[in-house]
């Protein structure tokens, strides 16, 4: 897509406080990319698709995400160390002194859009210090019409500074970095990182306040797609646990891979324009269609190459784990366009366990399913986040708690609701660890996951016998077409039954007392959904 370069007059920007900026509009990508090539800011690798690095941070802040405390927030959001409250008037004093540092400088804008359902589009005007986070913001959000941008006025403002630093001191930050929201003035400024992640999670963390907060739509951190019969799937998961993997289904349209709102309607709809798939150990063969979208127009982040040339080493994790390329969503070849749809039939929730206590696939019932998106287990594995290089365990309610400004309990019941209404099967997929636990088992193999998957969509697990699992309770197919019948049950695959006993009620007391502090909001149907704990361990 090309377009002209529409330039409303610089002074435009000085609404955002920048003064006699040389600013560049709406650039086509190529335009930026070999912006980025020429100033020595990117590497044109071997499949076409530039590579920068994104600096000191390959990952998100959580700790350094702020939202301004304000009439708006005030009294809705939930605040604590997930949202972290900011001064009104600190917020004005720091936006004004990132104001004075991009004032003169050369800056890239972008019109971008989210939400596909024209009922909830957001406008967004990104301002960007480096021309590559605009190719981000060109990749990742909707992409106007030439028409929609000559009277664009934004109702959103991001911008993006990732040469300013804070003064933690003086400026109320806890670093030289940050993403702070602010809804009152409808604008989110990110300084001191260059990873492009915090643009989009920072608009995704607004949305996650104005649908459900004040539109009635569910937001949810989830992909989507959707199957020949109209059938729309849902993948809830945390970081790294497969949503763009999985999502990705060379048999069913692509609505979106991270982001979606649910409407009373029961549409689906994608909030972005792009996907932004994690591509460490990459292979054609294993995942050939997000291979394929690494073509001219894509953004690779932080990659390493083979030896001196341009070819980009999949495996390498010099820089990173959390190896990244963002394409627009048209890199993939079975899309759903627009990327809306109806009819949801089939949740799952993903989990990377690393405990390898959780079956592969289970069924839940509907007080389960309540139980495990409030709970939101995974464990973290290495990369998104700074600092985690190794497994951890994780509880991150509604499988995203970073991004959700609002109690946990407004959008489970939501979605309870939703769910109930609209007769969803909800399944548990842990795509996580096999055979004993991170370090002695492996993780469950790509292909036997997708067949999992596969045949739940298919139906062909609606006749097959269940087992309960004896502490979660969740019910285990016996057999499922195209994989082993003994990888189903995972104390199958340890060979130590009594070690996968005692771990399996360790894991379980870990999410009993994870919930405490949301067993006064939840129904007896939802406290019978908890796993138990065996006392003869
Ligand atoms: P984010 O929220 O950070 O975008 P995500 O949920 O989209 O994370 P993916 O990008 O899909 O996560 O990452 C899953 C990673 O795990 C991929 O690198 C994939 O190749 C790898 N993987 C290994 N085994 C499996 C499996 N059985 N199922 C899914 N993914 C697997
Ligand atoms: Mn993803």
């Amino acid at each position: 897509m090309h377009f002209t370069e529409i330039k409303p007059a610089n002074a435009e920007l000085e609404k955002y406080l920048i003064k006699n900026a040389d600013t560049s509009w709406n650039l086509a990508p190529e335009d930026l990319e070999k912006i980025s090539v020429d100033q020595n800011m990117a590497t044109r690798s071997s499949l076409g698709a530039i590579s920068v690095n994104t600096g000191k941070f390959t990952g998100r802040s959580p700790k350094d995400r702020f939202i301004v405390e304000d009439e708006l927030t005030k009294d809705a959001v939930w605040w604590g160390d997930i949202n972290i409250k900011f001064d009104a008037d600190k917020f004005d004093k720091l936006h004004a002194k990132m104001g004075d540092y991009l004032s003169g400088k050369k800056l890239y804008v972008r019109d971008v859009y989210a939400c596909a359902d024209p009922r909830y589009k957001l406008k967004i005007r990104v301002i960007t210090e480096l021309p590559w986070s605009n190719m981000f913001a060109y990749n990742m959000f909707l992409r106007p019409t030439e028409e929609e941008l000559k009277n664009f006025e934004p109702d959103w403002v991001v911008i993006n500074a990732p040469g300013f630093m804070a003064d933690p001191a003086v400026d109320g930050t806890r670093q030289e970095n940050f993403a702070i929201l602010n809804f009152g003035k409808q604008m989110a400024i990110v300084g001191g990182t260059g990873y492009t992640g915090e643009i989009k999670k920072g608009i995704f963390s607004a949305l996650n306040f104005i649908l459900p907060h004040q539109k009635d739509v569910l937001s949810m951190h989830c992909s989507a797609n959707v199957g020949d019969a109209g059938d729309t799937s849902l993948f809830f998961g945390l970081s790294g646990t497969g949503k763009t993997t999985l999502s990705a289904d060379p048999n069913r349209k692509l609505i979106g891979d991270d982001e979606h709102g649910w409407a009373a309607d029961n549409t689906i709809f994608n909030f972005e324009g792009g996907c932004y798939a994690k591509v460490i150990d990459l292979s054609e063969e294993k995942e050939p269609d997000i291979y394929k979208a690494i073509k001219p127009g894509a953004l690779l982040e932080n990659v390493d190459f083979k030896g001196d040339t341009n070819e980009v080493d999949f495996e390498g994790s010099s820089i990173t784990e959390n190896t990244r390329v963002s394409y627009p969503i048209d890199h993939i070849n079975n899309i759903q366009v627009p990327s809306l749809a109806k009819n949801p039939k089939n949740i799952f929730f993903l989990t990377c366990d690393a405990y390898g206590v959780l079956p592969p696939i289970s069924k839940l019932n509907p007080g389960q399913a309540a139980f495990h998106f409030i709970s939101g287990y995974t464990a973290k594995v290495a990369g998104t986040e700074a600092g985690i290089t190794e497994p951890q365990v994780a509880f991150s309610a509604c499988f995203g708690a970073p991004f959700m400004p609002l109690h946990p309990t407004k959008y489970a019941d939501m979605l309870s609701k939703k769910m109930k209404d609209a007769n969803v099967n909800v399944w548990l997929i842990n795509t996580g660890w096999s055979g004993g636990g991170y370090g002695v088992g492996k993780r469950m193999k790509l292909g036997y996951t997708r067949a999992m998957i596969t045949a739940a969509l298919n139906g062909e697990l609606n006749d097959v016998e269940f087992v309960n699992h004896e502490v979660f309770g969740l019910a285990m197919p016996v057999t499922c077409p195209n994989v082993p019948t003994e990888v189903l049950n995972p104390k199958n695959t340890w060979e130590n039954k009594e070690e996968y006993d005692k771990v399996a009620n360790d894991l379980s007391k870990k999410f009993n007392k994870n919930f405490e502090k949301f067993s006064d909001y939840a129904s007896d149907e939802i406290l019978a959904g908890a796993p138990l704990v065996s006392e003869k361990v």
